[in-house]
């Protein structure tokens, strides 16, 4: 049985009592952590010691995903019981983003080491099979799917605007972790940046996924109205994240 974690559900930057993008992924004694992004590690630390992170996927190179891989860094550079290496998983640009965090350490001992992955590439993280889709956002960016032991899948938008990628990603997921930045309907947004909540709606209707996990909502809106707008085109259910939440992926098929 696979357990979805959330160790932080706020969109862009933190909120009250929300952290920015973090989901731990555990089976068994496998772990693997999706996204680090500001304000994370505290609430990783309510589940799982850090020495447990060893392969962490990355969306992209914004801090609201990223940042808080400087706390870990700090972490491992002190020794005591280590990892003896942190694999991170991740486009070229963003493991740019993280050799650049890294050089403010200088000569200290960090473990944390960069792995390329590309769109369309399959590799193992953490004892799960995962396979990387272009997203569409600001700067380049990854979706990732899952599969456990059992077979469930999960698939994770990271950040990205409604596009085919994502619905390949997506397809006939038991758990889509979808971002749902903005409620349609509340400003001009630029295009090939966020969801809305109905782009998320729609996102897990087109790919026919068993249950809908709303996340990555911008701090000015109501996570639970996203719910109710994503809710008038997908007919299937709804969660909406919430920091330290415990969702199971196969719950539900
Ligand atoms: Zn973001
Ligand atoms: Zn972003």
């Amino acid at each position: 049985m696979t357990e979805l974690i959330v160790c932080g559900s706020a969109g862009s930057f933190q909120g009250v009592a929300r952290a920015c993008s973090g989901y731990l992924l555990r089976e068994g004694t496998n772990v693997v952590l999706l996204d680090v992004g500001s304000g994370s590690l505290a609430n990783i630390q309510r589940w799982v010691p850090l020495s447990a992170l060893q392969d962490i996927f990355v969306s992209h190179g914004h801090h609201d995903h990223v940042g808080d891989i400087v706390g870990l860094m700090q972490y491992t550079s002190f020794g005591a019981h280590r990892p003896d290496v942190v694999r991170v998983f991740a486009n070229t640009s963003t493991c740019e983003v993280v050799h650049q965090l890294r050089r403010s350490f200088a000569e200290q001992d960090v473990v944390v080491r960069t792995t390329t992955v590309s769109a369309e590439q399959s590799f193992g993280l953490g004892g799960f099979k995962a396979e990387a889709f272009e997203a569409w956002h600001s700067r380049p960016s990854l979706a990732v799917r899952i599969t456990d032991q059992a077979g469930h899948r999960l698939a994770y938008t990271g950040d990205s605007a409604l596009c085919d990628e994502l619905v390949r990603c997506a397809t006939d997921a038991d758990l889509l972790v979808s971002e749902a930045s903005w409620l349609s309907g509340s400003g001009d947004y630029p295009e090939g940046v966020h969801m809305t909540a109905r782009d998320a709606g729609e996102l897990a209707r087109r790919a026919g996924v068993r249950r809908l996990l709303i996340t990555h909502v911008w701090p000015a809106f109501d996570p639970y109205a996203a719910a109710a707008e994503a809710a008038e085109v997908f007919d299937g259910p709804i969660l909406v994240a919430e920091d330290n939440m415990v969702v199971t992926v196969g719950a539900g098929s």
